[in-house]
């Protein structure tokens, strides 16, 4: 059996670059991978299965070929050639469709438990190129720590960061499709031609995101944060925004949506603001959970 670890993230700064001709937007991102994982277990076997455990409710997960962590695995042993198959078990903690890159994490993850399980030993630039084909934030839950992204987010380029965030999850009871906030961006811009600057195609991360990474300054890094996805998931899910205002009010740094939706992201100042904040997020019955940043990418933690 191999047990590999993969983070969730948060998106610290996103911008959105105008909508492309084939569909999709290039993107300017500032990542942090947050010690809320996904632990996987691999074990031998002749064909491919995955099932979940852990506190995040996966009913509605299919768990056929379309699941993320089931796509990574054959990829992989097409890849390598690999005649055999894989059990998959994953302690799921990231929520499903909640901006944290759940999915992506269970595909980085598994690439690197079957790598090891069936001694593939692909090398890391091979592993990072089959992430790449399997989502745009898959590469970034690989290599984890603190990371720029351009392109679909998936050029990547390591941050210096400085220190540990303390972050504070308010948990949705319900999931939103990334592609729908994409289309609720579009729409918004559409009707507000006149009114917004013309949106850049190749958008860039501000210097003074990477100045508070760098000095481990939570109160210069609040100031900071930025999400082009925010508006359109709030236009969607309009009771969010009571959740930001909630947990500004009860002594967070700043509140913001979490990529996506409907996850929202609040940076405390330190652990302390932090546990204040869960008491009360907890005490309006919030579903909420408390993480640090920037922690490792994924990893295989025994084998
Ligand atoms: P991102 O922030 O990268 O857009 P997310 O955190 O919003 O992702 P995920 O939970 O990573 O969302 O997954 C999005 C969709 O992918 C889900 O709606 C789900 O149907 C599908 N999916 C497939 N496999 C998985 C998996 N192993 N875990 C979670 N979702 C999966």
């Amino acid at each position: 059996m191999v047990h590999a670890r993969a983070p969730g993230k948060i998106n610290v700064f996103l911008k959105v670059g105008a909508l492309l001709e084939d569909g999709y937007h290039d993107v300017a991102t500032a990542y942090q991978a947050v010690s809320l994982s996904e632990d996987i277990r691999a074990y031998p076997a002749d064909d491919f299965s995955v099932s979940f455990t852990g506190p995040i409710d996966t009913s509605s997960l299919a768990v056929d070929g379309s699941n993320l962590a089931i796509r990574a695995a054959t990829l992989l042993a097409r890849k390598a050639d690999f005649r055999g198959g894989v059990r998959l078990e994953i302690e799921k903690h990231v929520p499903i469709a909640g901006g944290m890159g759940g999915g992506s994490a269970d595909a980085a993850a598994t690439l690197l438990a079957c790598d090891t399980l069936w001694g593939t030993d692909l090398g890391r630039d091979e592993l990072l190129e089959l992430a790449r084909q399997l989502g745009a934030d898959v590469p970034f839950a690989f290599i984890g720590g603190t990371a720029i992204g351009t392109g679909r987010g998936d050029e990547l380029s390591p941050a210096l960061a400085k220190g540990q965030f303390q972050w504070v999850f308010a948990f949705a009871e319900f999931g939103m499709s990334t592609p729908e906030v994409y289309r609720e961006l579009d729409r918004h811009r559409d009707r507000h031609a006149q009114d917004i600057f013309p949106v850049e195609a190749q958008p860039h991360v501000d210097t003074d995101v990477l100045h508070a990474l760098r000095a481990g300054d939570p109160r210069r890094l609040a100031e900071a944060l930025h999400n082009d996805l925010q508006a359109p998931a709030l236009h969607l899910e309009p009771e969010l925004a009571a959740v930001i205002e909630l947990g500004e009010e009860n002594g967070a740094l700043a509140g913001m949506i979490s990529g996506s939706g409907p996850t929202v992201a609040f940076l405390a100042a330190d652990l302390d603001g932090a546990l204040e904040l869960q008491i009360a997020l907890s005490a309006a019955r919030l579903n909420v959970v408390r993480a640090t940043g920037p922690v490792h990418g994924a990893r295989i933690v025994s084998s």
